[in-house]
C-alpha cells in the first residue's frame, strides 16, 4: 500500500502522469473518492502518461469514453449506474479484460464485478482545500510491481 500526502493539484497530476507512464495495457484502475476529490483530474494525467493527446473529460452521462494512446484508454464514470446489469449491457468485460487500460470512477458502486486483480486508488479530501491523501493498493503481481515502481519515482 502506498499512501501519498498531496499539497496541491500539480502533485496529484505528477502522481497520475508517472503512473500512466508505468502502464503497459490490460490494467484496471479503480478510483474512489467524493465528488471533487480529483478522480477525473488524476485520470487526465494518467492519460497524458499513456500518450493520449485528446482532452479527457468526465463521461458522467455516457458512462464510458474511449481514447487512444500507447494503448486504448477506457474511462468509465459509473456514478449514475443504478444496477450493475447496466454494466453487462455495456459489455464491460470486453473492456476490463482487454489490452487497453480501464479507469473506473466511483468503482465501489460496481464492486461485485470488478476483477480481483486490479489497482485501487482512493482519494481523500483534507481540511485544506488543495490537500489530498491518495492511497494506492493492488491485488496481483502486476499491480504490486507497478506500485513499487511508482513509489520509487515519486
Ligand atoms: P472528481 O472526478 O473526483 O469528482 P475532479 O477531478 O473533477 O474530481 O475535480 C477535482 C477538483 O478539485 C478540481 O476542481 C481541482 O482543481 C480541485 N483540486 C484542488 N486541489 C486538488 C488536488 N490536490 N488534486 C486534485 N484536484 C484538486
Ligand atoms: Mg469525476
Amino acid at each position: 500500500m502506498l499512501k501519498i500526502n498531496i499539497n496541491n493539484i500539480t502533485e496529484t497530476e505528477k502522481v497520475g502522469y508517472i503512473l500512466g507512464k508505468l502502464l503497459t495495457g490490460g490494467e484496471v484502475i479503480c478510483m474512489t473518492g467524493d465528488l471533487g476529490a480529483g478522480k477525473t483530474t488524476m485520470t487526465q494525467s494518467i492519460a497524458k502518461g499513456l500518450d493520449v493527446d485528446d482532452y479527457v473529460t468526465s463521461p458522467t452521462f455516457t458512462i464510458i469514453n474511449e481514447y487512444q494512446g500507447r494503448c486504448p484508454l477506457y474511462h468509465f464514470d459509473v456514478y449514475r449506474i443504478n444496477d450493475v446489469d447496466e454494466m453487462y449491457d455495456l459489455g464491460y468485460e470486453e473492456y476490463f479484460y482487454s489490452d487497453g487500460v480501464s479507469i473506473i470512477e466511483w468503482a465501489d458502486i460496481i464492486k461485485e464485478i470488478l476483477p480481483k486483480e486490479r489497482l485501487n486508488i482512493e482519494i481523500n479530501k483534507k481540511d485544506n482545500i488543495d490537500n489530498r491523501e491518495i492511497i494506492i493498493y493492488g491485488n496481483g503481481e502486476k499491480y504490486i510491481n507497478i506500485i513499487k515502481l511508482l513509489s520509487e519515482k515519486i
